[in-house]
C-alpha cells in the first residue's frame, strides 16, 4: 500500500524533485511533529538525532542550539530557513525581514557548524489553488533574494522546501526542489 502509494508519487513527479516522507510518528520525523503541536524547544536529543536536513529552523535561539549540538559532535547540520508564507497565523516562519536580521548578524556568522541550504514553507489550507500559487511563488521570491545577498557563493543554498499531500503539484511548478509527502503515503491518519 504505502509502496504503491511511493510508486505513483514517483511517477508523478519529475526526478529533479526530492520526495520526503512524513510520517509523524516515525522518529526521524518526530521533531517536524513536535514542532507541528506548538513544540518550539528542541531538546539535545532531538538535535542528535537529525541525521538529513532540518526543514523548520526559524530562529535565532534554535540555530545556536543546532549548532551548539552539532559542535559537540564535530559535524555540520543541513537546515532550511522556515518562513511564514500562509495567512494563518497558527502556521509558524520567519518574515523576510527577521531572516536579514539574523543573516547579517554577527552571531550567526560564527555558527560554523549550521550550513543552511535553502528555505520551506507551507501554504494556507485552503482550495483556492491562486491563493497556494500566489504564496509559493512568494516563497520563490524569498529564495532568491536570500541567494542574491547572502549565499551566492554557497552552492549547497539551493533548495526550495514546499509542497505537501494537497498542493505539491503547484509547488513544483513554483520551483519547488523537495515536497514533503505525510498522508498520500502513509493514510490520513498517522
Ligand atoms: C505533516 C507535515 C507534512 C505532510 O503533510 P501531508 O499533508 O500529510 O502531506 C509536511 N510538512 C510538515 C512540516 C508536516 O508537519
Amino acid at each position: 500500500m504505502i509502496n504503491n502509494q511511493i510508486q505513483a508519487l514517483r511517477k508523478d513527479i519529475p526526478n529533479h524533485v526530492e520526495i520526503i516522507a512524513v510520517s509523524k510518528t516515525k522518529s526521524n520525523e518526530a521533531i517536524l511533529a513536535a514542532y507541528e503541536s506548538g513544540q518550539r524547544a528542541f531538546g539535545e536529543n532531538k538535535v542528535q538525532e537529525l541525521v538529513h536536513m532540518l526543514h523548520c529552523i526559524d530562529s535565532m535561539r534554535l540555530l545556536e542550539k543546532i549548532n551548539q549540538e552539532a559542535q559537540k559532535q564535530n559535524r555540520v547540520v543541513n537546515g532550511l530557513l522556515q518562513f511564514h508564507i500562509a495567512e494563518e497565523e497558527s502556521k509558524f516562519g520567519l518574515s523576510l525581514d527577521e531572516a536579514k536580521e539574523i543573516l547579517e548578524s554577527d552571531t550567526f556568522k560564527n555558527l560554523k557548524n549550521v550550513n543552511i541550504c535553502g528555505v520551506m514553507g507551507m501554504a494556507t489550507f485552503t482550495d483556492d489553488e491562486e491563493q497556494i500559487n500566489n504564496e509559493f511563488q512568494y516563497l520563490k521570491e524569498i529564495f532568491n533574494t536570500l541567494k542574491n545577498n547572502y549565499f551566492a557563493e554557497n552552492p549547497d543554498f539551493k533548495e526550495i522546501s514546499m509542497g505537501m499531500s494537497s498542493d505539491y503539484q503547484i509547488a513544483i511548478n513554483q520551483g519547488s526542489t523537495m515536497v514533503r509527502i505525510g498522508s498520500l503515503i502513509f493514510g490520513s491518519r498517522y
